[in-house]
């Protein structure tokens, strides 16, 4: 086992991962920009370096500096967290020529699954269900009109290099396909300075539905159920929930079933999500992220299974000793994201937190590294914190939401908090009925 890890992140995963390591009986290295000198990760970590000024690719994604943090205090392995250096294939070659483990998978899967292209083959080739669509890149001498006719309007076209819905285009006929061609491709350019497109079938009412993975890298694999995080804006999620209202058993397990046997073939190490749109009853992958993300533990809180604590015994060499037989879903939990954020135009909103009073009771779980006189710096994500519940049933689960929300006090700063008040007494959201367009809409509603 590792005796000490440095933890290559800030904010509630830097002080998520400490607690693993604490629980885990292993010494802890936090690292921050000048702007987090006096953030809780620093506090509660044995050891602290300073990586740099506030700008985050001078300090939290600076690689020789996390390399010199890691040579100076003597730490044997790297948690990259989310975000930041988590899906840096580099990152982890460059650890690793030095000796210190990353924790995470591989560096050849981080880079297979970092290309949206080869990601779908991969995909394809692991016998899991993707969109219909080009088979690769469309090249300038292909027939795009021939290839969109195939697939069947509506179309979507996409950059290869894409991220962040950027470089996205709708043809719903096909006498939209050049301009979306033309639009996707200058917008590529652009954005990543690389132009390749592919094109897919449009999915028109989704919901985002993805499959949590955990593989050793010795060819064992499970899954640990799925997330819906169908409440999105502007493709950022804002509450997520497990299991999907969506699913039964039966759908869960096939599903889940599929993704473990591929990441048994591919002998993936470690946690991953593999992301799919689902849609009148099927599965179409759309892309698989190789870290743990901000969601996790609505998981953990429907299987008892801590996924930091996990992660950390496979990268120290450790086989999985969980059987997919021993897991067992209990309940249902729900996490909403609380941002520095104003409710309805999403303006980031940075200041001091003059009065903060967190939630508790059975069931509840406030994973934030904020307190009372911390001032939020501007410079990084507006996530502050996250709640999360649990229920023995959906109804349960919502009604101790709505409770946990009442309790939560987050003054004198803008938050999501009334929008999340707002949505645990709409119809819809009680049911179980939304897609990934539904909340956009409900904002746009209330507008008028
Ligand atoms: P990015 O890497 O830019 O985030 P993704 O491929 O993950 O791109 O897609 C981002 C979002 O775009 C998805 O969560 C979904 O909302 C939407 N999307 C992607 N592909 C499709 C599709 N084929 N049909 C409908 N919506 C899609």
């Amino acid at each position: 086992m590792f005796s000490k890890i440095l933890i290559a992140n800030r904010g509630e995963i830097a002080l998520r991962i400490l607690r693993a390591c604490k629980e885990l009986g292993i010494s802890t290295v936090a690292v921050h920009s000048t702007a987090d000198a006096d953030a809780m990760h620093v506090r509660l970590a044995d050891e602290s370096v300073c990586i740099g000024p506030p700008a985050a690719r001078d300090s939290y994604l600076n690689i020789p500096n996390l390399l010199a943090a890691c040579e100076i205090t003597g730490a044997d392995a790297v948690h990259p967290g989310y975000g930041f250096l988590s899906e840096n294939a580099r990152f982890a070659e460059i650890l690793d020529a030095h000796n210190i483990e990353f924790i995470g998978p591989t560096a050849d899967h981080i880079r297979i699954m970092g290309d949206k292209i080869q990601a779908k083959k991969t995909a394809k080739d692991l016998g899991i269900p993707v969109v219909p669509g080009s088979d690769g890149a469309v090249r300038p001498e292909d027939d795009a009109h021939a290839i969109a006719r195939d697939i069947g309007y509506p179309v979507l076209v996409k950059a290869a290099a894409g991220g962040g819905g950027r470089g996205m285009k709708v043809a719903k006929t096909e006498a939209d396909l050049s301009s979306a061609l033309s639009t996707a491709r200058s917008e590529a350019m652009a954005a990543f300075g690389d132009d390749a497109l592919y094109i897919e079938k449009y999915l028109g009412k989704p919901r985002h539905i993805e499959i949590q993975v955990l593989g050793d890298g010795k060819g064992n694999a499970i899954h640990l159920g799925e997330r819906d995080c169908s409440l999105q804006r502007r493709h950022q999620k804002i509450l997520e929930e497990a299991p999907s209202p969506a699913l039964n058993t039966e759908q869960r397990n096939k599903i889940g079933e599929v993704v473990a046997s591929a990441m048994r073939k591919l002998k993936y190490r470690g946690v991953g999500t593999v992301e799919f749109l689902y849609e009148n009853g099927e599965f179409y992958f759309i892309e698989m992220n190789t870290r743990l993300q901000v969601e996790h533990p609505v998981t953990e809180m429907i299987t008892g299974i801590d996924l930091v604590n996990e992660q950390i015994r496979i990268a120290a060499g450790g086989s999985l000793e969980i059987e997919q037989s021993d897991i067992r879903f209990e309940g249902h939990a729900i996490e909403c994201r609380i941002n520095a954020e104003d409710p309805r135009t999403f303006m980031p909103s940075p200041g001091t937190i003059t009065y903060y009073h967190t939630p508790g009771g059975l069931g509840v779980r406030v994973d934030s590294a904020v307190y009372q006189g911390y001032k939020i710096p501007p410079y990084y994500d507006s996530m502050i914190g996250k709640l999360i519940v649990h229920g023995r049933n959906r109804v349960e689960c919502m009604m101790r939401l709505r409770r946990c929300l009442d309790e939560f006090v987050v003054d004198e700063i803008k938050s999501t908090l009334p929008l999340f008040r707002d949505l645990v007494d709409n119809q819809d959201i009680a049911n179980g009925q939304y897609d990934i367009h539904w909340l956009e809409k409900y904002l746009s509603d209330a507008k008028d």
